[in-house]
């Protein structure tokens, strides 16, 4: 299909699940027009993983962080890592991925709080956008990004509220992630906010190898799929495609590249 280029915000390429054949997942991607591909840090090693990717592939950039999942494993020396990846490469474009997580609790809370705190701290004193995980913990997550008002760009990726919270968003000028979530069967909710909510805050993603869109459900993701999630998308819009892929497009570039 012929369309304007797509941007992966979010997705896992140092996940061992790609370490065998990235550059298939790649070719695939471009021929399904997924042009280029943000991959996220969840911890020191995923980021300075994701930074090598940025370096090695034109069409790969970058976000360094601590997930909410490993909240407990950092210490003050962790963050000033990050704070170097950070600043030694062009193609480090964000803070992420960060938030909170209730559903699993892998860290407990206060220490999910405290390192969400410091990296929105970290973020925007270097102007980088942030990208956002935030499961179960809706309202902790917005009142603590309500404390930095100096943020460049806020990414809620993998959006799971309903439309209230989007408009609650939406107010503060927040992005929407928008992923293989939205194909699932029963995620009405999800539907009906896409639906409603301005095109201007809604941008792509596949959360790969996680949450593979209905159709290879189950099976790792990759970007090439997120296709799917255009479709639905142009669907519940009743809009062409090719109107929400340079939609998202230019949404994308302005959070992550500010033009
Ligand atoms: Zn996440
Ligand atoms: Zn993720």
């Amino acid at each position: 299909m012929n369309r304007a280029g797509i941007i992966d915000t979010h997705a896992h390429l140092d996940d061992k699940k790609f370490r065998q054949d990235i550059q298939n997942v790649l070719k695939r991607a471009a021929e399904a027009g997924v042009t280029r591909i943000i991959t996220m840090g969840n911890d020191f090693t995923a980021s300075r993983h994701a930074c090598i990717l940025a370096e090695q592939h034109p069409e790969i950039y970058a976000a360094v962080g601590i997930h909410p999942h490993e909240a407990k494993e950092v210490v003050p020396r962790t963050l000033e890592g990050l704070r170097i990846l950070a600043g030694n490469s062009s193609k480090v474009l964000a803070w992420g991925e960060i938030g909170l997580d209730y559903h699993y609790d892998f860290s407990p809370r206060d220490c999910q709080q405290d390192v969400f705190r410091k990296q929105l701290e970290i973020a925007a004193e270097l102007e980088l956008p942030v990208v956002i995980h935030d499961r179960d913990a809706h309202e902790d997550v917005l009142s603590i990004l309500k404390d930095f008002t100096g943020l460049k760009a806020v990414i809620i990726h993998c959006f799971s509220g309903d439309l209230a919270i989007a408009e609650e968003c939406l107010n503060r000028g927040y992005y929407l992630g928008i992923g293989g979530t939205l194909t699932y069967p029963k995620n009405n909710k999800l539907r009906n906010v896409v639906k409603y909510v301005s095109l201007k805050h809604l941008l792509l993603e596949t959360d790969c190898p996680y949450l593979a869109p209905q159709p290879w459900r189950g099976k790792r993701n990759e970007p090439a799929f997120m296709t799917a999630v255009l479709e639905e998308i142009a669907r519940l819009k009743e809009m062409p495609e090719e109107e929400i892929a340079k939609a998202t497009t230019a949404n994308a570039q302005k959070a992550f590249w500010g033009e």
